[in-house]
């Protein structure tokens, strides 16, 4: 598909969104309009106080398709015209190419963002009303009735754990960017079958890392505490004790609500972990069949069965964690219909507290995406089925969707969605998708984010992806947070 633009100003929006629309990640950029074949011309000039917008498509049968229209620009507001011109291209793009029938093929309308549920709490904080947000979602964002549902049932459940925001509550994110096999689908620079060595200097890194940082958060109040990964029980559970000593002996914990560690892959837990995360106050776990279809999880490389789920499931019981998660992937490659409703009897059998149900995301560093695999996956429309499926087995175990997101090549264009039974939702999730807290994080290959309620901003910082750089510069990383956080105090004056 070749697109043509008047400048680069809204380049990656109009991009993504053309991306959705034709179902292609083959854009070439044109200068000549003239050439045969199907294009997209986006065209934007600044006239006086407006800005003319017009979108021309000529589809493969040459059929020309055109919109336009002036969008008023009132002076002084840059940031917001900005906003309200990108918006309407948008908009002029998805009337133009697909016309009226637009929710039906593309149910998000013109939102390529990841985080849906973000935009219906920025508009209930101008003032808006139920049902202002509702017609401004369908008339502007063009988005199908079914998801506007969707975001609203889970921005109104999000909404009394979130707001108000405050900025003197913080979360900290720890990484174990260990596994023990390389997952098809995974795009994560995770060290697979690291020696026992390297998980011991990256550990006494994690540790350097925050007690270099500690005293910078101390005035702060720690919510939630989230270790991911990888795998954080990929480590063993003297080197698990060490991390979560360090965090507990150096960190205030005493207003702490939730206390996460994702123990993914069932075949890394044993009762000797469990009980080092049990007594070191972790409060919520998450282990990950993504199936339970063992001819599946062998094409992904999961390197576990699903009666080592149900095993895990059995030992994890008897410590009474307050939440147990479950991830599952829909669209694997091989699956279909059966294998969905396969998985969710399984999952009805063991009843955990959160499902959390991702659509496949074909992720650019992905061995999957180079594999033949990839001719094994389901359609758009089986893939919508199964999304069905997923969703009818939380609600029947009276779970409710409570956090969502969105991930670039996704199935289908579809979405994730964290069900939860009541009481049971994962308040770091909450805050993550919504940008409201700042995250404090540390490890390798991991963003802290800092917020600026005040200011409306956002500053993030990574640190050393490799954990072989990482082991190296601890300090660093920490040193790091101190001068992004210096550059938002600083604007913040
Ligand atoms: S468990 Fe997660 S991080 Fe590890 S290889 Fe699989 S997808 Fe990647």
């Amino acid at each position: 598909m070749k697109i043509y633009m008047t400048d680069s100003t809204y380049r990656y929006d109009i991009e993504a969104l053309a991306k959705a629309i034709f179902k292609t990640e083959d854009l070439e950029a044109t200068r000549d309009l003239d050439e045969c074949g199907p294009f997209l011309a986006i065209i934007h000039k600044k006239e006086d106080d407006a800005f003319n917008l017009r979108v021309v498509w000529k589809n493969e049968k040459n059929a020309i398709s055109e919109k336009s229209e002036m969008v008023k620009q009132p002076a002084g507001d840059v940031r917001g015209n900005k906003k309200q011109v990108r918006r309407r291209l948008k908009h002029l793009m998805v009337k133009t190419i697909l016309g009226d029938e637009s929710a039906n093929i593309l149910p998000w309308g013109t939102l390529t963002g990841i985080k849906p549920s973000k935009l219906v709490h920025e508009m209930i904080q101008s003032g808006m009303n139920r049902q202002e947000i509702r017609s401004e979602l369908e008339s502007e964002y063009l988005i199908s009735k079914e998801k506007i549902d969707l975001v609203m049932g889970v921005a109104g459940l999000e909404h009394d754990f979130i707001y108000p925001p405050d900025p003197k509550k913080i979360s900290v994110y720890i990484g174990i960017p260990f596994c023990p096999s390389k997952c098809l689908y995974c795009s994560f620079p995770t060290k697979v079958n690291a020696a026992d060595r390297i998980k011991e200097k990256y550990v006494k890194a994690l540790a350097v890392e925050i007690r270099r940082y500690a005293k910078e958060i101390a005035d702060y109040e720690i919510e939630t505490v989230y270790m991911g990964g990888g795998t954080p029980t990929e480590l063993s559970a003297a080197m698990l004790r060490e991390v979560l000593d360090v965090l507990n002996g150096t960190l205030d914990l005493s207003g702490l609500k939730e206390f996460t560690v994702e123990a993914g892959r069932p075949d890394t837990i044993d009762e000797k972990k469990l009980s080092v995360l049990k007594n070191s106050g972790v409060d919520r776990i998450s282990i990950n069949p993504q199936t339970f279809n063992n001819k599946t999880l062998e094409t992904v490389r999961r390197g576990h069965t699903s009666e080592d789920v149900h095993k895990a499931w059995e030992m994890v019981k008897p410590f009474g964690f307050n939440s147990v998660n479950m991830d599952l992937i829909v669209g694997l490659p091989g699956e279909d219909i059966p294998e969905m409703e396969s998985t969710m009897k399984n999952v009805s059998i063991i009843r955990p507290d959160n499902l959390t149900v991702h659509t496949l995301a074909l992720k650019k560093n992905a061995e999957m995406r180079k594999s033949s695999v990839v001719k094994m996956l389901p359609g758009e429309d089986a893939v919508a089925q199964m999304i069905n499926i997923a969703e009818n087995g939380a609600l029947s175990l009276g779970m409710e969707p409570y956090y969502m997101y969105r991930q670039k090549y996704m199935l289908g264009n579809m979405e994730n969605i964290g069900y939860a039974k009541p009481g049971k939702a994962c308040l770091y999730n909450m805050q993550m998708m919504n940008d409201l807290q700042t995250v404090i994080a540390f490890g390798a290959g991991v963003m802290t984010k800092f917020v600026s309620l005040e200011e409306n901003r956002i500053l993030r910082t990574a640190n050393y992806k490799q954990v072989s750089d990482y082991i190296e510069s601890p300090v660093e990383m920490a040193e790091r947070k101190i001068r992004t956080k210096k550059i938002l105090d600083n604007a913040n004056i």
